[in-house]
């Protein structure tokens, strides 16, 4: 008895403000019981075990339960409604396909629910479709690391990266097949497109590999593709850099990722940036943080110099008589202006003492030594 889109608490038995130890205690208990090595032959433990096993990948994930929270309290879930609940297997061991940030962390955040449900079990990424016969699936996202200039990083601006994606072969459209020749039906799948195989005594759904998943083969394959329907191809891809990114940012480039299957739509591509040191210019938060050299004539008597700041301005400071060398100087509103807020630029002297002296220096230092009655 198949019960798909079970309240996962129930399906652990645990309250709804179980902590984590209780959850894993039970799912343990759980687990143990209804492992299909101890139940051989018995469909319905392995029905269940494969539950226990969902239900536990998203209560035991902090960051996903509070997801599935948040639907279960819209009730956009199965139970009790009529809507179908996660595919065979969807979101049940697997690599670690965690996407690792949050969805609040992209522009746009979830759709509706069902967006949300299939990013919770993870579906696209995993190219398990929510069991429909069509095979529609979203493309896959594809991740990517941009290493951007600092200044950019800083003021905004735009950059191109290139990104190897895989899309429809142009010579077949995407069907695999010679032009001018037939499809048949896969034999592999009979046309279904997956094919189902055991995987710890319950049966998993995986695209078909005989005919990529389309269900159908061709009579005399492709020749720019061999008959696989794709290619892989390299696309230059113009990105906005908005003011103030840093290393770490993300953007989420919607359908610009993998093709998706069988006229789904496709995945989208998810860039984070790195940002490339500068000769001149440290950055922490909104705040620059410069270094500039003065002579020991300023620093002992004073001076204005000027400093460069991250929008190519020139600004004066004044240095005063007397300034140690590593003293810092603020000049406010000089640093990195993001959304409202705007942070300073820190400038930090250093003293440069001369390492040669002419003779003329030479003697007028022996002059200052007496003057001031320093020993040396
Ligand atoms: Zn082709
Ligand atoms: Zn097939």
């Amino acid at each position: 008895m198949a019960a798909p889109g079970k309240d996962f608490y129930q399906v652990l038995g645990v309250a709804e403000k179980a902590s984590q130890d209780e959850i894993k205690k039970s799912y343990r208990k759980l687990a143990k019981k209804h492992h299909p090595d101890a139940n051989p032959g018995d469909a319905s433990a392995a029905e269940r075990f494969k539950e226990i096993g969902e239900a536990y990948s998203v209560l035991s994930d902090p960051a996903k339960r509070k997801q599935y929270d948040q639907m279960r309290k819209f009730g956009g879930l199965g139970f009790g409604g009529g809507r179908a609940g996660p595919a065979p297997g969807a979101g049940f061991g697997g690599p670690g396909a965690d996407p690792g940030f949050s969805f609040d962390d992209l522009q746009g955040g979830f759709g509706n629910i069902s967006d949300l449900f299939s990013s919770l079990f993870d579906l696209g990424k995993k190219g398990q479709a929510g069991g429909t016969r069509t095979g529609k699936q979203k493309g896959h996202n594809v991740e990517y690391v941009v290493e951007i200039p600092f200044l950019t990083a800083v003021r905004g601006g735009k950059v191109s990266v290139d990104v190897a994606i895989t899309e429809d072969c142009a010579t077949c459209g995407g069907d695999g097949a010679k032009p001018g020749t037939s499809l048949r039906k896969c034999d592999e799948c009979n046309g279904a497109g997956t094919v189902s195989f055991g995987q710890g005594g319950f049966a998993v759904k995986r695209p078909c590999p005989a005919c990529f998943g389309r269900g159908k083969i061709p009579e005399s394959p492709c020749d720019s593709c061999h008959g696989r329907g794709a290619i892989r191809q390299s696309r230059k891809i113009q990105i906005n850099v908005r003011p103030g990114v840093d290393t770490g940012s993300k953007v989420r480039l919607s359908g610009q990722g993998e093709r998706g299957r069988a006229g789904g739509p496709p995945g989208d591509l998810i860039l984070t940036y790195k940002v490339k040191p500068h000769r001149f210019f440290a950055r922490k938060g909104l705040d620059i943080y410069v270094t500039v050299p003065i002579n020991i004539v300023q620093a002992t008597l004073g001076s204005k110099i000027r400093v460069r700041t991250i929008s190519d301005k020139k600004v004066v400071l004044r240095i005063p008589k007397g300034t140690q060398s590593g003293t810092k100087f603020r000049i406010r509103g000089q640093g990195i202006r993001k959304d409202e807020r705007v942070g300073d630029q820190y400038v930090e002297v250093v003293v440069q003492v001369p390492e040669k002296l002419s003779d003329e220096e030479q003697a007028a230092m022996q002059e200052f030594a007496e003057a001031s009655g320093l020993k040396h």
